[in-house]
């Protein structure tokens, strides 16, 4: 009997909560977890990770992140959410995001980078992990079914939401799935283009991710030059690039300006 009334609860949740667009062409998927309680999620995740790193001291560096990044969200497909750009102060080669809309970047992959559309297709494919809901299904698997019934229909307590925390900080900072990471690529791509930069800063930006770290796992997406999947998110994103005019694809880059702003880094 306990059984069935939680099937029908899901099926009552699942018909009320279910189809948010979670990516370009009007794609939805089941989400149950609401955007108010991601947000809130985000908010903890968010003072949690600004206990464990040191935020970047330059104003002129998070405004010119943001305003990367602001770009991107204007034309993506979740605006009913506030979006967050944060630059940490690493020699770490990493970005995430983590669910309600926050999204850091290391000042390690910052010096990697070489112009303002590689930044671009970093935020933007960051941007698009949040757009998807890769953390929130992946929080949604993890946590179970009587858990989310708990979480989605308020009657949860604060040991559920600590789980749900160190789940989906975890989740966050472990990375995402092989076929996340492609949707996310070529979201990325297809955002940061309707944004106004030039796609091939995605290209650009593997490239650099993968020589950079030839010994070693990179832990911004596991980018490797040797490592297959490497290579084919590379090839994919060509692809995906090379389905532009020829006009987009000669967009300025932003070498001069992201130059300006590289030296400031400490
Ligand atoms: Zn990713």
């Amino acid at each position: 009997m306990r059984r069935l009334s939680i099937t029908l609860t899901v099926l009552i949740l699942a018909i009320l909560l279910s189809c948010a667009t979670t990516g370009p062409g009007g794609k939805k998927d089941f989400i149950l977890i609401s955007d108010s309680q991601e947000v809130g999620l985000g908010q903890q995740f968010d003072a949690q990770v600004r206990s464990e790193s040191k935020v970047l001291a330059d104003r002129q560096w998070q405004n010119y992140f943001n305003d990367i990044g602001q770009r991107v969200v204007a034309v993506c497909d979740r605006k009913t959410i506030e979006y967050h750009f944060t630059v940490i102060e690493s020699d770490d080669i990493n970005a995430f995001a983590t669910p309600g809309g926050y999204v850091y970047i290391y000042t390690g992959l910052l010096k990697l980078m070489e112009s303002e559309a590689e930044l671009a297709a970093v935020t933007s494919h960051e941007i698009s992990h949040i757009v998807a809901r890769h953390g929130v299904k992946r929080l949604q698997q993890a946590l179970g079914l009587s858990v989310l019934i708990e979480l989605v229909t308020g009657k949860s307590d604060s040991k559920t939401l600590e789980t749900a925390i160190a789940i989906g900080l975890g989740v966050a900072l472990s990375g995402y799935s092989r076929s996340n990471e492609r949707e996310a690529d070529e979201f990325g791509i297809h955002y940061m283009t309707l944004a106004g930069f030039n796609p091939k800063g995605a290209t650009n930006m593997f490239e650099h991710m993968a020589a950079a770290s030839p010994g070693k796992r990179n832990f911004f997406e596991n980018l490797l030059a040797t490592h297959p999947e490497t290579q084919e998110r590379i090839s994919n994103a060509n692809a995906k690039v090379r389905q532009y005019s020829a006009d987009i694809r000669s967009r300025d880059l932003g070498k001069a300006h992201y130059t300006q702003m590289k030296a400031r880094l400490p």
